[in-house]
This record gives C-alpha cells, structure tokens and sequence, in this order.
C-alpha cells in the first residue's frame, strides 16, 4: 500500500484510507532517532494472560541460580529457553555450545572483548574493528574503561595493522540491514564476535542456522521486551565462556532474576505456540511481527519515492527456513542517502521536527541518516506524515 498525498490534509493512503490520525502534535518533535521496539508492544497486550507472571516476595532472593552450573546465575529455566527458541526459529546451532546470559547484550559486548582480548603484553591493547557504516555504540562503549586490554580502531574495511584484532559482524547490520561476513584481510590474528541482535524472521529471512564461535542475541529485538535487559552469548570455547561469566561476575554478580522469569515465559509462550502445545488468541509472534514490519516498509518506502530527496538502498531477498517463503528483509531501521546538495540528512530532518541519527555516528559521511521502523505507531505514523512534506521538484 503506497501512501499519497493531495497536498493538504487529511492524508490518505492510494486505496483511499486516511493516515491515521497521531497522538503527537504537529510541533512536538518525532524521535525515530532510538531503536526501542515499541512496535510490538500492542501484540503483547493482546498476549497479557498467557504472559503474565506472578514473583511472591520470598523467591529468587539468592545471588546464585544453580551452583553446579558454569553460569551460575542463570535459571535452568532460562536456560532451556533460550535453546528452544533457537530450535524452533532455526537460526543458531546451540548443540555442544555454552549459553552465557547478560544483562542485555550490551554487557555481553564488555565480557566478551574482556574475555578476547590477550591478557599478557605485547598483544594489547588489542584493535577492535567494525565496517562502516557500523552500529553507533561500538565506538564510545569499547572506548568508555578507556581499557588496558582493549581499544576501538574503526573501520574493518581499511584495516591494514599487522596486529591482531577483534572484528565486530552485524548481521543483519545496524543501521542499514545488509548480511554481513568478516572483511578484515590482515594476516595478524583476529577474533570475531557476532552481533545477531536482529536475525528474527520479522526482521530478515533466516537462510542460515549459524555456528560461530561466538554469537549474541537479546531479547531486546526478538520478542520486544528491550526493558528486561535480557540477552544472551552462544559460545564454543569454554575459556572464552568462563572468562565472560567471570566478567559478569565482577560487574553485576548476575543478571535479575525477575527478568529471567518474565523472559522465561514469554519465550515459553512463543515456543509452545509453534510447537502446537497451547494455542493462543492471537496471531503467531513471529508471523504477525513480520507482517507489520513489512506493512511499515511499504508505506515508508511509497514516502520517500515521492519526496526526490533521499534514496534507499534495496532490502535483501532470500528464501526462509523459518517461514519456507521467499522474502525480503524488513530491517529495523531505514538507512537513507541524501540528494545532491544536501551535506547533512539528519540537520535537513531536523527542519521538519524530525529526530534521526546522522551518518557520522555509523562511521560514514552526514549524506546518510538513520531512521527507526520499530517505533510506537503513533510515531510511525506521525513520521510518515512528516516526511509526505519533504518533497523536492
Ligand atoms: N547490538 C545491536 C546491533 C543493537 O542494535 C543493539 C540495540 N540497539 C544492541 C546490540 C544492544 O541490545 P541490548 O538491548 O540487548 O543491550
């Protein structure tokens, strides 16, 4: 469905339907410069009774979960969940791995550079690497312990130091959705780390069950929930898995339980609904997740064909295991490349109250902006509505 405009309000899609009014008012400023996935939110009210979960004040008081694991903190429970949502989506082989849980991925980030990094001189600090355009946050949170072990060294496609690295993947990436593989080409030693946080069907056909040596996943974009702070390492070596989980140790003694048993239950509840254990009043998560990003791309991309102003790079197609259908990827965020003459994409949104992250924090020129998909509909739409008057003859 494109969206067209007459000029003047109200807007309307090309079958006639108006966009929907929004909450925001017309001076208010659109953020679509975060990637909190609100979108799924409306779908997790509707899943309230099958989600719900109730914590009495004496339980989960102990610091330890399972003395006899090698993540102590986790619960068994989370444990056991988090590989039977791999098996059912089919996207990492979890068999004769170690899962290490975080609190979010994003604490993951830490354990794993603390536990890749050579500990003796003269290999340290050692270079960590990712190709431009690369996720925003890479650089200030691997330079933020201004580390002994560790120091960020930009972008993988120029490295050319004959010292060993650690390569940053993203794939699908962030911010602009492409698969990606390792592109460093030095001879040095280099290690990888695989950020996954968005290889969920909703987001990009699972073409793939992958098997590297380590990988991180979050709850934060699978299922939604970015405020459970929930994400998990799937890890080969066992050195690497302990020295992380000694990471986690020293710098939160754990990750919550009461997260762990919400997320417990809501990836239960995605797992037992495909698995044809319990049937649930609404759509399938990953079928009904799908379905609306792919509705937010077409109108998004009916929008920016009209304005002349920016261009969009093509979405990646490939076949699905998961969903045994040709597709396209729906990326979280849109990645957009200014016209000609236009130096600053995120300043020239700007003049339309318009919030969005400039190119130069992926690491590439201002041209590019990035733009949120997983916004609240209210946001989405107002956006939608927003960029209808960015239009250039
Ligand atoms: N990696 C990527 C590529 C991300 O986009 C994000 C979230 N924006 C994260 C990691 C961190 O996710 P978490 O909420 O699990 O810390």
């Amino acid at each position: 469905m494109v969206v067209a405009s007459n000029g003047s309000s109200p807007l309307v899609y090309s079958n006639g339907t108006k966009v929907p009014q929004s909450t925001l008012s017309s001076d208010s400023v659109v953020n679509v410069e975060k990637g909190d996935p609100m979108i799924f939110s409306p779908y997790w009210e509707k899943m309230n009774d099958e989600c719900t979960v109730v914590i009495k004040a004496q339980e989960l008081m102990s610091y330890v979960c399972d003395e006899n694991s090698l993540c102590f903190y986790m619960l068994p429970q989370m444990r056991d969940a988090i590989l039977r949502i791999h098996n059912v989506v089919g996207n990492a082989v979890t068999k004769d791995n170690y899962i290490v849980l975080g609190t979010g991925s994003s604490q993951l980030y830490h354990a794993a550079l603390y536990a890749l990094s050579p500990s003796q001189p003269p290999n340290h600090p050692i270079n960590v690497v990712a190709a431009a355009p690369y996720y925003s946050e890479y650089p200030d949170a691997t330079e933020v312990l201004q580390s002994r072990l560790f120091k960020w060294s930009g972008d993988a496609n120029t490295y050319n130091k004959n010292e060993p690295y650690i390569e940053l993947v993203t794939s699908p990436n962030n911010p602009d959705g492409a698969m990606r593989t390792p592109v460093v080409k030095s001879k040095a030693q280099g290690k990888i780390i695989y950020d996954l946080a968005y290889y969920w069907p909703q987001f990009t056909p699972i073409t793939h069950q992958l098997n590297h040596d380590l990988m991180l996943f979050t709850l934060s974009k699978s299922t939604g929930h970015a405020g459970s702070r929930i994400g998990w390492a799937i890890v080969k070596d066992i050195e690497v898995a302990k020295n992380m989980i000694k990471f986690m140790r020293l710098s939160s003694v754990g990750v919550s339980r009461e997260s762990q048993i919400r997320a417990t239950k809501l990836l239960e509840v995605i797992c037992d609904s495909y698995q044809n254990l319990k049937s649930i009043k609404s759509e399938l998560f990953f079928s009904h997740s799908k379905r609306l990003m792919k509705e937010r791309w077409e109108k998004f991309k009916g929008v920016i064909e009209q304005s002349n102003v920016f261009t969009l790079v093509k979405n990646p197609i490939a076949y699905c295991n998961f969903t045994k259908e040709t597709s396209e990827s729906y990326p979280a965020f849109a990645w957009l490349k200014s016209a000609e003459g236009i130096k600053d994409g995120e300043k020239y949104l700007e003049k339309f109250n318009i919030c969005t992250r400039g190119g130069e924090r992926f690491g590439v020129d201002a041209k590019y902006v990035r733009i949120s998909m997983i916004s609240t509909d209210g946001e989405f739409n107002e956006l939608l509505r927003r960029l209808l008057k960015v239009k250039r003859g």
